[in-house]
């Protein structure tokens, strides 16, 4: 079924451990992915979902994987410790057709000798999450790891109450982290951050192998990755809710699906994740936590950039100096474009109409998806917030603004559809389809909801429950991180 290779494993073992995933006696097929499976090319149709099951939960395994669990260490809100795969299982690396590789990783897998005090286990109500949401994202159309399967182990994993377990099957570019970086600095030798600069610039970044300084180059890249990361995550109102530097991936794909939720309110201090009480990793903090992020990079860089330290500190500053003018360029275009500007620079009045609705948003505590679509007037008014005569003077100074563009509101608005969705996966209707699914078995609000969040930008498909707010009940959401 897989075309794997095992590139990882050409590492020194510092790297990773070879390890075996977990059997289980009756695993069971609770979702799969047939339409990445197709996209990944996989051959699956003479294939039973019972010995999918069996597959997909490590019980069986494909006879060219090569089962392995990786090291990496990582900030964990601002403190540094050691990490690692503490319950994921990676098969190996499927080679596409068009030669690329991605990772086909086993969550949920069992204890590996990165598990610590960890049962190596994953519970069902949050693998399902995971697979909603990395869907959801997929086809906001941002970077993101993917989600093949997710197998019930029909045994029972031991939370703050007794639940049910499951593994999930990820896809990604890689699973190379900032904080495998910070891993090869902090526990190895120079030789491992140089080795693991190499890997990954030949796996990802293979057009930076000609410059002189490679691993400058690769922060450098890096640094631009993030930024178009998380300028997309601010753009359909995503928080990410667990930005520790070990969750934050190389390959500049969103991974690590555990407290996330999107965002109703428009609001810079929202945080759904139970553990965040600094609101460390709220909406509005993410470029600077990704900031943050980076800089930490640049620390395990170091020994890879320059012999002499602080040759090496020097040209990593000058590199990271440029972020804030980077990041805020990048959040001005998202945001020109969220509005359907043809440009909107800096000092312009643009810019100056941006925050001004945005922070309209947030005096009236307006819905940042829909706040978007009555602009577009792309449903009717959803209620009499969009009614009163700000907001309409509000629409009136942002028409004033494209005719001086002199664009017309036909091009904008077909601009302005494709960076604004729709339907996001709202808290309530996620927390339904994963309540009716763990405790009924009954997964038709789930396959429906992932179906329209297929969608996402497509007016035609009149799914109004996702365009409804939340229940009032529903304010002050909590998630949590899902283990
Ligand atoms: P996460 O919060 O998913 O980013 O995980 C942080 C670290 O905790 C990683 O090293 C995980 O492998 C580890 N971890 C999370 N849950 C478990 C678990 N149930 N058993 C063992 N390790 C875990
Ligand atoms: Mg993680």
């Amino acid at each position: 079924m897989f075309n794997f290779i095992h590139t990882y494993k050409s590492l020194s073992d510092f790297f990773f451990k070879n390890q075996l995933p977990q059997t289980y006696d009756n695993p069971e097929l609770a979702l799969f992915n047939y339409e990445l499976a197709e996209e990944l090319n996989l051959n699956i149709k003479t294939i039973s979902t019972k010995e999918l099951a069996h597959f997909f939960s490590g019980t069986k395994l494909f006879n060219n994987s090569e089962p392995i669990a990786q090291a990496y260490a990582g900030h964990q809100f601002g403190h540094f410790t050691m990490l690692g795969d503490g319950r994921a299982i990676l098969l190996g690396e499927h080679k596409l057709t068009t030669n690329k590789l991605v990772d086909i990783q086993l969550k949920g897998a069992g204890i590996t000798p990165y598990s610590r005090r960890g049962d190596g286990k994953a519970a069902l109500k949050a693998m399902l999450r995971e697979y909603l949401i990395s869907e959801s994202m997929h086809y906001l159309g941002i970077p993101t790891s993917r989600s093949l399967a997710v197998i019930k182990t029909n045994a029972p994993v031991y939370r703050e109450k007794i639940e049910q377990g499951a593994v999930l099957t990820r896809v990604a570019a890689s699973h190379i982290r900032v904080g495998t970086f910070e891993y090869a600095r902090y526990f190895g030798e120079k030789k491992q951050v140089i080795e693991l600069v190499e890997y990954t610039v030949n796996r990802h970044y293979p057009h930076l192998k000609v410059e002189k300084n490679v691993a400058l180059y690769l922060l450098k890249q890096l640094i631009d990755e993030q930024i178009k990361l998380v300028c997309n995550w601010i753009r359909v109102g995503f928080v990410h809710g667990v930005m520790n530097t070990d969750n934050t991936t190389i390959s500049g794909e969103t991974i690590d699906y555990g407290p996330c939720a999107f965002m109703n309110e428009y609001n810079l201090d929202t945080v759904f994740s139970s553990i965040d009480e600094q609101g460390r990793y709220a909406f509005g903090n993410q470029g600077k936590i990704i900031y943050w992020n980076l800089c930490r990079l640049a620390e395990a860089l170091l020994p890879a950039i320059a012999d002499d330290e602080k040759e090496a500190i020097d040209l990593c500053t000058n590199v990271l100096s440029n972020f804030p003018e980077l990041y805020y360029s990048n959040w001005l275009i998202m945001y020109g474009n969220k509005f359907g500007f043809k440009y909107c620079m800096k000092g312009s009045g643009e810019e100056i109409f941006v925050k001004e609705f945005l922070s309209f948003l947030r005096q009236h505590n307006l819905d940042y998806t829909q706040s978007f679509l009555m602009l577009q007037e792309s449903v009717p008014s959803l209620n009499e917030n969009y009614s009163t005569t700000l907001f309409r003077d509000l629409k009136s100074k942002w028409k004033q603004l494209l005719l001086n563009q002199n664009i017309s509101l036909e091009v904008t608005l077909e601009k302005m559809k494709l960076c604004n969705p729709i339907y996001i996966p709202r808290n309530h209707l996620v927390e339904e389809a994963l309540e009716k699914a763990t405790n009924n078995n009954d997964y038709s609000a789930f396959t429906n909801l992932l179906a329209k969040l297929k969608k996402q930008y497509d007016l035609e498909k009149n799914y109004s429950e996702l365009i409804e707010l939340s229940p009032k009940n529903f304010e002050g959401y909590v998630t949590y991180c899902g283990t």
